[in-house]
């Protein structure tokens, strides 16, 4: 037996189904419809897509996708966002409407995944409800606002004499085997516990290299508030080439929610490269050193999204470290300098120094902080202001002295500071220092309080004085990682129990006042 309001319901449908069909009209959509005509390494050449926009995600069979790259009249270049072994000329090739994206959000920290955003990790899928373009463009300068907030590295030659500030752009480079990954992974691993977020961009590397990092990071709770993208040495290189943007985007969504960022490129040698192979495959003009032409550009465009923005749009920062590698220390070759050149400073690496086993191997002649000085916590000024000079000096005299010269008292003593300035300054990796650590040694030091203390015994002294600053009271603490300056009671009192610390490795027991 049939229901009254069922019937009801059947005819109403029918109803709606005739009103539809009298208003629809029938429209012709089409959609474009391309032929792959030729693969190579890395590469692959469409034509029949007259409609493709610059930058456009293709979509090729099998779940590859490619960038519109080239755009010719009759043919289109397109880098490859996978491997292309499966891709055969005559596949069809289809268009997608959008550029190429990548999962933003909070669900990124502690992932590892690739510049497409797939997990690496063995974690399963990166869910996250917001997607960024790979390529943004870079805050306008009215939304931006003077570095001014310190970046603690945690290494002592770099947060007393080449400091770095949220927002600013350092540049790490050296040759191969220097030390360039250990000083950005030892900054990630000294940024726990003190509000900033960091992504970590791996171009072209070694697995090993990849794997040693994340077990570092791991090791030491960094992953925590770290997200890793990874490509590798035998990845395509377009997706070498979108890595630094895409996870710079990552790290843009962090910054613009108000978070303070560290974003690492280790290192853009390799991508510039990928970028040489793509264009020279795709018949574009090469220029100096085989790059093409907009090479600057491109690395120009990447480190401009680097910024500390205005109270109005959060007061975000996002802090760069690009490294890069030279050969046989030549830093005027031409990727160097233009990255020289677009940075805010750079930290020289000298293979010299390691070969010496001055680690890390900074090289403070060469190495300089255009931007970070202002921002640098007061008290390092007043007991670091100096020690640059010294090193400097030290460094031009130690040269001289491998030709055996003979010394005035003057040189002699500029000789023996700076062998304490060095003493200090040399740190062991993944061992980053605090703050009240680094003051308390740099006040003995400055303040003549490890002269009579044996070179050797250097370490012994700051081992002591790190375990000693733990008697700093809380306030005195506060005011030294605030932007007051130290008092003058403040200063007597720290040299009191600097003395106090230090009274047992002091030779011949020598009293410090007449020492300094
Ligand atoms: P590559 O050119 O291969 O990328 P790199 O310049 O990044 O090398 P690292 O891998 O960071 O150099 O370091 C090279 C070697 O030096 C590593 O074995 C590392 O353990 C060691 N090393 C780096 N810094 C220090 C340090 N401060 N103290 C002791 N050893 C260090
Ligand atoms: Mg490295």
């Amino acid at each position: 037996m049939s229901h009254p309001n069922f019937i009801e319901t059947i005819e109403n449908t029918f109803r709606e189904i005739s009103e539809r069909k009298a208003e629809f009209t029938p429209r012709i959509q089409y959609r474009e419809k391309g032929i792959v005509t030729h693969v190579s390494s890395g590469i692959a050449l469409v034509s029949g897509l007259p409609g493709t926009g610059n930058e456009e995600l293709l979509e090729f069979p099998n779940g590859l996708f490619g960038i519109a790259f080239n755009l010719d009249p009759d043919e289109i270049g397109v880098i490859l966002l996978g491997p292309e072994d499966r891709l055969r000329a005559g596949d069809p090739v289809t268009r997608t409407h959008r550029i190429a994206d990548i999962p933003v959000g909070e669900e990124l920290s502690g992932r590892v995944v690739n510049p497409l955003g797939l997990p690496l990790d063995g974690k399963g899928p990166v869910v996250s409800s917001q997607r960024y373009p790979v390529e943004r463009a870079a805050p306008p300068i009215m939304h931006r606002e003077a570095v001014n907030v310190p970046l603690q590295t945690g290494i002592k030659v770099i947060d007393a004499i080449i400091p770095i500030g949220r927002g600013q752009r350092e540049l790490i480079l050296g040759d191969r085997q220097t030390g360039k990954t250990s000083i950005a992974i030892d900054t990630i691993i000294n940024q726990k516990g003190k509000n900033v977020i960091c992504v970590y961009c791996a171009i072209a590397q070694r697995s090993a290299s990849v794997a040693k990092v994340i077990s570092q990071l791991n090791d030491h709770g960094a992953m925590d508030y770290t997200t890793v993208v990874v490509t590798e040495g035998n990845d395509p290189p377009g997706l070498q080439y979108i890595a630094p943007y895409a996870a710079t985007s990552i790290a843009e969504y962090f910054m613009e929610q108000g978070s303070d960022v560290l974003i690492v490129y280790d290192d853009l040698t390799h991508h510039a490269r990928a970028y040489r192979e793509l264009s020279l495959l795709l018949r574009r003009p090469p220029g100096r050193e085989a790059f093409p032409g907009d090479i600057f550009y491109i690395h120009s465009r990447l480190l401009e999204r680097s910024t500390h923005l205005n109270k109005a749009h959060g007061g975000g920062s996002l802090t760069a470290l690009p490294v890069i590698e030279t050969e046989a220390q030549n830093i005027s070759a031409y990727i160097p300098t233009n990255l020289i050149s677009i940075t805010d400073g750079q930290l020289y690496l000298s293979p010299r120094l390691f070969d010496l086993g001055v680690l890390p191997a900074v090289d403070v002649a060469t190495s300089v902080s255009r931007v970070g000085g202002k921002a640098q916590l007061t008290v390092y000024r007043e007991v670091a202001g100096n020690l640059k000079l010294a090193y400097a000096q030290f460094e031009e005299l130690e040269s001289f002295m491998r030709f055996g010269t003979r010394m005035d008292e003057r040189s002699r003593e500029i000789i023996a500071h700076g062998n304490r300035i060095r003493a200090c300054l040399k740190q062991p990796e993944l061992n980053p220092v605090s703050v009240p650590d680094q003051i308390m040694l740099l006040l003995a030091l400055t303040g003549g309080l490890l002269k009579n203390i044996p070179l050797e015994k250097i370490p012994e002294a700051e081992r002591l004085l790190s375990q000693g600053s733990s008697r700093l009271p809380e306030e005195l603490v506060r005011r030294i990682h605030s932007s007051e300056a130290l008092k003058e009671v403040d200063k007597t009192f720290i040299f009191s129990v600097i003395q106090e610390i230090l009274q047992p490795l002091v030779e011949d027991n020598l009293d410090f006042r007449d020492a300094s």
